[in-house]
């Protein structure tokens, strides 16, 4: 195939190869006919299709074909489930193949900074382990029906604000650990056919055009193969971004761009290899397509529902059940209350709306399901008005009245978040709220059934007994309610994000979205839960949380060894055992600790998590395996994770803040960190490396302290372990001089790296 795209580039012309690195519409690369490339169509993603007939846009204003509408990936996410999300990946295959579409462009893999990025619902998570498991299994599955995905937003595209002109500047080491980390996974472990850069700035530089992000980070560090794609609009200077390292320019600029590639390359600015290069990879692209296209495919859209409704039940968190009030009894009668039972909100605004294949009506649903449960509606707001209808409260009162129980669906209107612009507050609209009180003045019984693509704050939390988050959950969402409040089948999806009890307890909240042009990110890594721990702050609901309707018991953690040094890998092991009556599912996560470290670090971070199915009483060993990186922090003086020699606690639990089991471990390091003690290197620094700390006792004396070390070390230490090597000359008034530093420091360096 090699030699045949070479050959093939010999016998373009330089406009022709240009022209291959501009889309050449709205959705379709470009083709050349003599040459018998053909041109292909791509389309949004991530969560359905969206494949646009006439009139283009990428803003979702336009209808599509008909196609399957997924939960959204802030649900989906929360399921931890990297078969089913694997299972969703491969049905969007088979459904771009009926389609003829050549890549589907998504995942989204950016962080969760903040809960009002009006994108949120697109993105899976505040952690970026979980995040790029999920969107490594999407891509594989995808892609493993000949289809391309594009991993986007690369990088840093954490807010909409200011999308395309914002510049997010993030230290080097959060940069790696939270932001690109969540890229990397996915990346290096399933190979996305196209990455797409993003619209903001990265300190300073247009993601477009940032050389660091596109070839020596993606490329060269992560051993990228794909090609890379603009946004939509992103690209800034074209010959700039060419040089960077972005191929394909989207959409069309009716020729603008590659006008400026052919100039460059004509007066030498652009080397006519990078273009080749361009091209070579672009091409690589197309053949791969055109052999992996399925001529007549078509996919079953009873199946692809079907699919649509599990995955939402296996996303959606039972946050609250007090006093076992779900699942309903299939007696007696419930009241239905919300427009939302009837007219869901399933997807989120933007480049990512769906036209569903079907949709599912939760009312319906539920009276499928209730046995002989009497269902009664009413609508208790105006989806479409903001504002409080008395009317429409006073009949909702009447209706709970009636009921031995009220399910409110409530949840964020189209309106209030969306591709394109971020949330301003974590409020549930006021008609909304209003409903909870007026309700809660006739009805003790009430289930919260919430829809939205992002946490909100719950202050009237008290007035209820039940809530079940369904996030954006798809076209199924209906079916999928319906099924976890009769207990079909129990909730089995934990959390993704923090839930806060407030929007400012939120990380970000002093620094979102920034001032004017720049977003600092002045939090650095503490990020979600990483944040909530550090400080010790009560959440809402805490990263990985979610209940279930039976009981799951921790027991037996092993760990294979117990120390290893960082080239090897260990095997922990626990089990898990349902000691309820009912069938369901847990997520078992593993967080690792560094107990002591020199730099600083969160308290703990999830390396690991599991999906379990389990029937009563079964019960089942849990396995993980925990590699250097499990263990390491990026140490932007080297350049490259490192692990820092030491014990580490490992904590295997239900959520992030109902760890069940720990044990701990010794890592050592096999890379020496190269300390070059200098002058102002302190006693401390010394006394910290093993290999130097024996040697700092001869320092005692200087000040008249001979045998302090020996006798009363932990009082030495503290006093002397600020002061800089170069004052104990001047303190030691003549019994420690300038030439004693000198062979000193010597010394201590040749011991350091030894
Ligand atoms: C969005 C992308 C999308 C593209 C094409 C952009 O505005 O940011 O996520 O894939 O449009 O619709």
């Amino acid at each position: 195939m090699k030699t045949n795209i070479h050959e093939l580039i010999s016998q373009m012309t330089l406009e022709e190869k240009a022209g291959l690195c501009s889309g050449l519409d709205f959705w379709h690369t470009k083709g050349i006919e003599r040459l018998e490339i053909p041109s292909l169509m791509v389309t949004d993603g991530p969560h359905g299709l969206r494949k646009q007939k006439e009139s283009a846009d990428h803003l979702g204003l336009h209808n599509s074909v008909p196609a399957t509408c997924f939960p959204s990936a802030a649900g989906m996410a929360s399921s931890w489930d990297r078969d089913l999300i694997g299972r969703v990946g491969k049905a969007l295959g088979k459904e771009c193949q009926a389609e003829n579409v050549a890549v589907l462009l998504g995942p989204g893999t950016n962080i969760k900074r903040s809960p009002l990025n009006g994108r949120n619902f697109e993105y899976f998570s505040e952690d970026p382990y979980l995040s790029s498991e999920m969107g490594g299994n999407h891509i594989k599955g995808v892609q493993s029906e000949g289809v391309g995905t594009s991993l986007k937003h690369f990088a840093a595209n954490n807010q909409e604000h200011r999308r395309m002109s914002v510049d997010a500047v993030i230290d080097e080491r959060t940069l790696r650990e939270i932001y690109l980390a969540s890229f990397e996974g996915a990346v290096k472990q399933s190979q996305p056919w196209s990455v797409m850069c993003s619209y903001n700035r990265v300190n300073g530089e247009y993601a477009s055009e940032s050389e660091f992000l596109l070839t020596k980070i993606l490329r060269e560090e992560w051993g990228y193969e794909g090609f890379v794609v603009s946004d939509w609009g992103a690209v800034n200077e074209r010959v700039k971004a060419l040089q960077a390292g972005l191929e394909l320019e989207m959409p069309s600029t009716g020729g603008i761009g590659d006008a400026k590639i052919v100039a460059a390359v004509r007066s030498g600015e652009l080397a006519e290899e990078t273009l080749d290069l361009a091209v070579e990879r672009l091409l690589t692209f197309v053949f791969k397509a055109v052999e992996n296209r399925k001529e007549h495919a078509s996919f079953n859209t009873a199946e692809h529902h079907h699919l649509a409704r599990e995955v939402a039940r296996e996303s959606m968190v039972l946050l609250r059940n007090e006093e076992g009030i779900l699942p309903l009894s299939k007696q007696g009668t419930i009241a239905i209350i919300g427009e939302f039972a009837t007219n869901p909100r399933y997807q989120g605004g933007g480049s990512s709306h769906v036209n569903p294949t079907k949709l599912d009506d939760a009312f319906e649903e539920m009276k499928a399901l209730a046995g002989s449960a009497e269902l009664l509606y009413a609508q208790g707001y105006e989806l479409n008005h903001d504002g409080i209808n008395e009317a429409m409260l006073q009949e909702a009162r009447d209706t709970a009245a009636k009921g031995d129980v009220a399910v409110l669906f409530l949840g964020l209107p189209d309106n209030y978040e969306s591709e394109g612009y971020d949330r301003s507050h974590l409020s549930l609209p006021e008609s909304h709220k209003a409903l909870i009180n007026a309700v809660a003045e006739v009805q003790n019984n009430i289930v919260v059934v919430l829809s939205n693509g992002s946490p909100i704050e719950m202050p009237w939390i008290h007035k209820t007994k039940g809530i079940l988050e369904g996030y954006l959950g798809g076209q199924a969402f209906g079916g999928a309610v319906a099924d976890l409040l009769f207990g079909e089948v129990s909730p089995s999806g934990k959390l993704a994000e923090t839930f806060p009890m407030k929007l400012s307890d939120n990380p970000s909240f002093l620094n979102f979205p920034g001032e004017g042009d720049t977003v600092e990110y002045k939090e650095g890594l503490f990020v979600g839960y990483r944040y909530y721990d550090k400080k010790e702050l009560e959440p809402l609901f805490p990263f990985g949380f979610g209940l279930s309707y039976t009981a799951f018991q921790y027991s037996n953690l092993r760990i294979s060894k117990s120390s290893i040094n960082d080239t090897e890998t260990v095997q922990v092991t626990a089990t898990v055992k349902n000691t309820g009556t009912r069938a369901g599912k847990e997520i078992v996560q593993l967080y690792v600790s560094d107990v002591k470290s020199s730099v600083i670090r969160p308290l703990k971070e999830l390396k690991g998590f599991q999906k379990l199915a389990l029937k009563p009483g079964e019960e089942q060993e849990v396995s993980f395996e925990l590699d250097k990186r499990s263990f390491a922090y990026y140490n932007v003086n080297i350049g490259d994770w490192h692990v820092e020699s030491g014990v580490f606690e490992i904590a295997v639990g239900s959520s992030s803040r109902d760890i069940r089991l720990t044990a701990s471990i010794e890592v050592e390091s096999t890379v020496p960190l190269a300390l070059i003690y200098h002058r102002n290197s302190t006693v401390g620094d010394l006394l910290d490396n093993p290999r130097t700390a024996d040697k700092v006792k001869k320092f005692s004396s200087i000040f008249g302290m001979e045998g302090a070390m020996d006798d009363n070390p932990e009082m030495f230490m503290a006093m002397m372990k600020y002061m800089p090597l170069r004052a104990l000359v001047g303190f030691g008034q003549g019994k420690y001089t300038e030439e004693d530093l000198a062979k000193d420091l010597q010394e201590f360096n040749a011991l350091a790296v030894e």
